[in-house]
């Protein structure tokens, strides 16, 4: 089915620019290179990225789910126990390949998806002797909105975890959004973790990828368990000349997503009710279904040419993203009021 209309599905919808499709044109007409770091267009992504994460090396990586299963592998190398929030994407949508990993899981009381220190040391106190430990936060939490972690809380919870010789890995899927909400640089962001999951292919618009951060040495064995998972990829140049050119401007990009998100979110409000609506955080939009009419009301909006996803049968996920334009805000807006007053109607008559 060819799709038509504003997509907001997810924020991997960001369209390509002239300025990635002519990087990767480029380094696919040069020779390819054989191994892992042999190619120029590998070590400036991975040279950058570490400079902007502030860590000692990264490894890119498929996707984030491979970052996220070998981070667990990394940490818990004989198995033991993986502590997150109940609706971390690690056990919900992930929940088969962490499966597969053997750990077992322990849900932390969250505050709008993250866990407090006080929570995390509360089960650092009370876990098992000896049992090998790994916590897990979410940044931005994506069900939880899209809600971005307090300041403060993930040093204090690296602390933490280091006085007790647990370690902490941080899914930043959508960091560079918590990045722009929090004004800060990547690198504060990414304070007392050891390591972390990076996507380039959802807020910064780069075709594939995501990146795997840490210290040198968890980074050399990071890359043999993404080579014995098969994400050894060869040749590498194409793709990493795409997301050296997507890097390229992603703060500002990003804030204009922040605000259309923002504005969106009090359009519907202010035609719909503030309880159809969840403020925005970042560049997510969450809308309420309370009737759990979700999908209903999904193939509705679509018919008003405006894509978005179900994820529970009572809530809906509207994405902003790089194709979005400014003045498609409005557009959207209205789209959501005409499929939920059609509904409504539906449901009266
Ligand atoms: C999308 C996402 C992932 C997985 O990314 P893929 O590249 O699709 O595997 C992991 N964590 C979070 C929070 C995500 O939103």
């Amino acid at each position: 089915m060819t799709r038509t209309g504003i997509d907001l599905r997810s924020d991997l919808m960001t369209p390509g620019s002239a300025k990635v499709a002519a990087a990767m044109q480029a380094a696919a007409l040069r020779p390819p290179a054989m191994g892992h770091g042999e190619d120029p267009d590998e070590r400036a992504l991975m040279e950058l990225m570490a400079a902007e994460l502030g860590v000692e090396a990264v490894l890119l990586v498929p996707t984030c789910t491979m970052a996220n299963q070998i981070a667990i592998r990394l940490h818990l190398p004989e198995g033991g126990r993986l502590a997150s929030s109940a609706l971390a994407h690690v056990v919900t949508v992930e929940d088969r390949a962490t499966a597969l990993t053997g750990v077992a899981r322990q849900v932390l009381p969250d505050e709008n998806g993250h866990p407090s220190p006080a929570a995390v040391a509360g089960f650092l106190a009370e876990r098992a002797p000896g049992e090998a430990t790994l916590v897990w936060l979410e940044n931005t939490h994506m069900l939880a909105a899209g809600s971005v972690m307090p300041t403060g809380w993930q040093s204090d919870i690296g602390a933490t975890c280091r006085a007790a010789g647990s370690t902490l890995h941080l899914d930043g899927s959508r960091l560079w959004n918590a990045a722009v909400a929090q004004n800060a640089p990547l690198s504060v962001l990414m304070a007392g973790c050891d390591t972390a999951a990076i996507s380039l292919n959802k807020a910064i618009g780069a075709p594939v990828g995501s990146v795997l951060a840490g210290s040198r040495s968890e980074i050399d064995e990071a890359l043999r368990w993404r080579d014995a998972m098969g994400g050894g990829w060869r040749p590498i140049g194409a793709i990493a000349a795409a997301a050296r050119a997507a890097l390229e401007g992603w703060r500002d990009r990003l804030e204009t997503d922040a605000a259309m998100a923002s504005t969106l979110a009090r359009a519907i409000a202010g035609r719909l009710g503030d309880l159809a609506v969840q403020p925005a955080q970042t560049n997510l939009v969450f809308l309420n279904r309370p009737s759990g009419d979700a999908a209903q009301f999904v193939d509705s909006l679509a018919r008003h040419g405006v894509q978005v996803l179900k994820l529970t049968p009572a809530l809906v996920r509207l994405a902003i993203h790089g194709g979005v334009r400014v003045h498609e805000v409005e557009t959207i807006a209205t789209a959501v009021a005409t499929a939920d007053t059609e509904l409504a109607a539906t449901r009266g008559a």
